[in-house]
């Protein structure tokens, strides 16, 4: 790390802030395009939330044509078209496989590195970032970002000032704050002017009123669908995987699910469908054959046939019987309540799990505020945007690395014209 004196009374071209997917990609496009760059970042290493995407293996990207793209990306997806034609997923994966990282395709089209190997990711930028001459400054925390004649001073939570004609905000959002995110650049945004749209946690566990899948915690359900209501109008159905926490409910559907929640939870209802293969008569179908073939058992003998061990006595009790209760002395309602639990289940969200806790963030720094065309602020000329700091977020898949990628591409690319146009 080297923000010493000489750094100081320079004037630098440009200053990008953060070293994460969004800043390390602008640095790199930036100091390609001509433009002299220094990199800040607070931690003692570049990419700290890369490592642990897609569980340490780094989802980079999708492999999907940009239409589909934009069906991930449930709020202010107009915005990002220019920065996702582009510099699309082939131009991720070409740029990795030219700095030495080669990148496989895989279910839902979705990309990783060959090496199943999130740090390799992180590598390739560093030594793209070496060799095209940005100066990266490690252990470097920004506290402020003021504009001032000929452009920006950038104060240094250690002590001290620097200067740049442009400066790129690419600090994060807020969710898993111990990588660095810990949403500086929400006030960098504001200092200059720019509205912060309200913060909340976007892919992450829901709460529920329920008591009982507390009971449950650790249990995860497979092959089931989640789907979401809201009066007469469907915002969610899909088949896949779920886990009951001490909170509520989580895993894959449920995390994909918090990102389709409007902000009034109470006017959604969510149900689980245990049976999804099988219509509401399918499944009295077959529980009258089950019932007929075990009469002198327990009702539990026959709901370990229909889902995990664990769950039978609760889902027993759900329906209002007792798991000990012998199949022959069940009435009709009784087993009419069983299936239709077994179709549709109630869960009602009370809300989400905190933002720390969350993949990404939902709000940020307003898109109206920012130009489309070259992440520049409209209102601040010279500063510019780019990753998860602004108002974007899209679903599980690849795609929050790609808005990282693509918003961070075009605003080092045009921070440089920027800053090598007279
Ligand atoms: C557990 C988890 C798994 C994920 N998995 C995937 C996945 O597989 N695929 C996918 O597409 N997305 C995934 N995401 C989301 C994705 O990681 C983020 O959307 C993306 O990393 C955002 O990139 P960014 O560069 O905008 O922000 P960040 O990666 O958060 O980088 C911001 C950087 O700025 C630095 N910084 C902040 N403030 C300052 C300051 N004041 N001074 C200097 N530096 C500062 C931080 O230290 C940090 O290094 C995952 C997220 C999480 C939490």
């Amino acid at each position: 790390m080297n923000t010493g004196s000489m750094l100081e009374k320079t004037r630098l071209d440009l200053i990008v802030i953060g070293g994460g997917a969004a800043g390390m990609m602008a640095a790199l496009q930036a100091a390609w395009a001509g433009a002299q760059v220094t990199l800040l970042e607070k931690n003692e290493k570049l990419g700290k939330k890369i490592y642990i995407t897609g569980k340490g293996r780094c989802n980079v990207t999708n492999a999907c044509d940009a239409e589909d793209f934009f069906k991930q990306v449930p709020r202010n997806g107009k915005f990002l078209n220019a920065a996702v034609r582009q510099f699309t997923h082939e131009d991720v994966t070409s740029l990795l496989a030219m700095l030495g990282t080669q990148t496989k395709v895989e279910r839902g089209n979705r990309v990783f590195p060959v090496s199943d190997k999130a740090s390799d990711v992180t590598r390739a930028f560093a030594r793209g970032m070496k060799d095209a001459g940005v100066q990266v400054c490690l252990n470097t925390a920004v506290s402020r970002v003021e504009q001032e004649d000929g452009g920006f001073a950038v104060a240094l939570a250690g002590g001290g000032a620097l200067h740049a004609k442009a400066v790129v905000i690419a600090t994060g959002g807020l969710s898993y704050p111990s990588t660095g995110s810990t949403g500086d650049g929400y006030a960098f945004a504001r200092e200059n002017g720019h509205t912060v749209t309200p913060l909340t946690g976007s892919l992450v566990g829901l709460t529920i009123e329920e008591k009982w899948p507390k009971l449950l915690m650790g249990l995860s359900l497979k092959n089931v669908r989640v789907s979401a209501q809201m009066g007469k109008r469907k915002i969610y159905d899909e088949l896949g995987e779920m886990l009951f926490t001490h909170f509520g409910v989580s895993g894959p559907l449920i995390i994909e699910l918090s990102s389709h929640m409007p902000e009034d939870f109470s006017a959604v209802q969510v149900s689980l469908d245990m049976k999804p293969g099988l219509t509401p008569e399918q499944v009295d179908l077959r529980l009258q054959r089950e019932f007929a073939e075990n009469v002198r058992k327990q009702l539990s003998s026959v709901l370990v046939t229909l889902m995990p061990a664990r769950m039978g006595p609760v889902f027993a009790q759900l329906c209002g019987l007792s798991p000990e209760q012998m199949i022959n002395q069940i009435t009709r309602e009784q087993r009419a309540a069983i299936a239709r639990n077994l179709k549709a289940l109630p869960l009602r969200v009370t809300g989400t799990r905190p933002i720390e806790e969350a993949i990404v963030t939902r709000g940020g720094v307003e898109v109206r505020e920012v130009n489309p065309g070259t992440m520049m602020s409209k209102l601040a000329p010279g500063l510019f945007f780019a990753g998860e700091v602004l108002d974007v977020d899209a679903h599980t898949g690849g795609f929050n690395l790609q808005i990282a990628f693509s918003t961070g591409a075009l605003a080092g690319r045009s921070a440089a014209a920027y800053v090598t146009e007279d």
